[in-house]
């Protein structure tokens, strides 16, 4: 696992360095609807990197509060820790390695007491926007061989509706944003 979050460090730094001299913006700003997906190859390494508002994924933002916000979480994380259902890579051949789906935006409990500032702090809309970021690592037998993906994670979570995607495969890179009517990305 230690190996694994160096690589993503080493693929995210590759990633920050050539995004930047495009003159691209590394992430968009939190607006609900839309959500971002980096796609990179790196020799026989494919990372695949999610990052979403919650509302998009869960349908809130807030801590959990009860037993459905929890089984909306489970649901949610069942979803994201099978990969195999959101992204289809053809013709590469690649085997999931390692993922890592981070909802501690979401768990992370309200520091304040509420108990003591009864009054004026119950507003229930009052909490900070919360994003969970989802990471897979593949090792690809084939990696010359992928040329194009389809992303079912719109099928999935309806609620986004606009994916933006920037991905380098074998030293191209390009963008492309996916909505309910166009899931696939060719890497050309
Ligand atoms: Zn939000």
């Amino acid at each position: 696992m230690q190996q694994f979050f160096q690589h993503l460090q080493k693929v995210a730094l590759i990633f920050i360095i050539s995004v930047s001299a495009l003159g691209r913006e590394p992430l968009s700003p939190h607006i609900h609807g839309k959500a971002e997906l980096h796609i990179i190859m790196d020799g026989s390494q494919l990372l695949v990197e999610l990052n979403s508002p919650a509302m998009n994924l869960l349908g809130f933002e807030h801590a959990i509060h009860n037993s459905e916000d929890q089984a909306m979480v489970e649901n949610t994380r069942v979803h994201l820790e099978n990969p195999n259902a959101l992204f289809i890579f053809s013709g590469a051949k690649c085997q999931l390695k390692e993922r890592s789906v981070d909802f501690s935006k979401i768990l992370k409990t309200n520091e304040h007491k509420h108990h003591e500032t009864h009054g004026q702090d119950n507003d229930p809309h009052t909490h900070s926007h919360k994003d969970i970021e989802a990471t897979y690592l593949y090792l690809c037998e084939k990696p010359n061989s992928l040329h194009s993906a389809r992303v079912l994670l719109l099928d999935i979570f309806p609620n986004i509706t606009s994916l933006h995607v920037q991905w380098i495969i074998h030293n191209q890179q390009g963008t492309n944003t996916l909505n309910h009517k166009h899931n696939d990305i060719t890497f050309r």
